[in-house]
């Protein structure tokens, strides 16, 4: 199998380089129909368009800081910033560890100052560019979540958006109208069904027609300056509805990606994943790894706990290492620290599996380990 990466390679090489070329510069190409229709008069999200505005979006903003490491060994800020603002979900979806991971602590709000420090140190930093209040919990169940981003925006640079991912249910049209007037940027709904059956067997806990009548309320609304994006994460329970969710939120941009295993925290994964033809899967890992040398989540992305508690990777629902703590230390300084540099040294040699939380993480598995290592996606 080494044998036919290294003759694959130099081809896909050139094709992956050729698409980060194209997805870097996408905004800025002449392109009158690249302008979205939900949030069309906001600069900072105007150019988001469909699926692969937002993976070209994603690509723009997490591979500057990886490229800089990799040459310069220099220090870093993150590029995404998500805060847990509440430990709190109202829904138990299929593919997610909530239940059996951030639902067994007892119920905790960021306090006000500690929120500030956060936003303090993000707007002062150009390199900040997505603030996303929202982490492992559903955002809207902060009752304070629309001052929050208020706060944020009346500090923040111009380049920097604010986005919230919610699961939909609490997004009514009142919610939604302040969180405009607060300046969110962007709002992206897990939605993941196109049918009332499949959304009760794959967002355990919520009601289709709460979040379908608050969706068809947004799609009535004056959307110029907010971005919405629905978001759909394939598995084997809801595999047969993504062409009619195509169809049927054509309003809205629609985005969509596979299930993963949250760093070895979803449990009975094997009966979730996407099972790919072996090339195929051996395909996606040699590109993927050509595109990214390194795994952005320690690279360009942060997360911080309600507590302060700053995690080494979003990805990881045991938190299995925690790297600082912000009441006592800067993001810079947690970011730039001893272990997180050591932790990027080990994966620029490619030796993941040295790292507990890597070695259980589909993202490793099915994107990034060498096709000569052997396993299947
Ligand atoms: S490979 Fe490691 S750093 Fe990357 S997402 Fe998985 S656990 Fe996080």
């Amino acid at each position: 199998m080494r044998l036919i990466e290294l003759l694959l390679s130099p081809f896909i090489r050139f094709i992956a380089g050729l698409l980060v070329v194209l997805c870097m510069n996408l905004e800025r190409l002449p392109l009158p129909f690249l302008v979205s229709r939900t949030g069309y008069a906001n600069p900072r999200v105007r150019r988001l368009v469909g699926w692969t505005g937002y993976w070209a979006h994603t690509l723009r903003l997490t591979l500057p800081n990886i490229r800089k490491w990799m040459k310069t060994r220099g220090e870093l800020f993150p590029a995404v910033l998500q805060v847990q603002t509440i430990n709190r979900c109202n829904a138990a979806c299929d593919f997610c560890p909530y239940p059996y991971t951030v639902h067994l602590q007892e119920k905790r709000i960021m306090d006000d100052a500690l929120y500030s420090k956060i936003v303090d140190e993000c707007a002062a930093e150009p390199g900040l560019h997505d603030f996303v209040p929202m982490s492992k919990n559903e955002p809207l169940l902060d009752v304070k979540m629309e001052e929050r981003v208020a706060e944020f925006k009346r500090k923040a640079q111009p380049h920097q958006l604010v986005e919230l991912v919610t699961n939909g249910s609490p997004l009514t049209p009142v919610r939604v109208k302040r969180l405009m007037d607060a300046g969110v940027d962007l709002i992206t709904v897990s939605l993941n069904a196109a049918n009332e059956e499949t959304y009760n067997r794959v967002m355990v806990g919520l009601s289709w027609r709460q979040v379908t009548d608050n969706l068809d309320a947004l799609s009535k609304m004056d959307l110029s300056n907010v971005n919405i994006y629905l978001r759909f994460v394939r598995e084997q329970k809801n595999r047969e509805d993504l062409r009619v969710f195509r169809e049927r939120w054509g309003d809205f941009n629609l985005f969509f990606f596979d299930v993963n295993n949250r760093s070895g925290t979803v449990r009975n994964y094997p009966s979730k994943i996407m099972d790919y033809d072996r090339w195929l899967s051996h395909l996606k890992r040699i590109s993927a790894s050509h595109v990214y040398p390194a795994c952005p989540y320690v690279f360009s992305l942060m997360h911080i706990l309600e507590n302060g508690d700053v995690p080494m990777c979003a990805n990881d629902w045991a938190n299995r290492e925690v790297l600082g703590n912000l009441r006592e230390q800067s993001i810079r300084e947690i970011y730039n620290s001893p272990r997180m540099n050591q932790l990027r040294e080990l994966m620029a040699q490619g030796r993941f599996e040295d790292i507990e939380a890597c070695r259980d993480c589909s993202f490793y598995h099915e994107w990034m380990k060498p096709v000569w290592k052997g396993g299947e996606a």
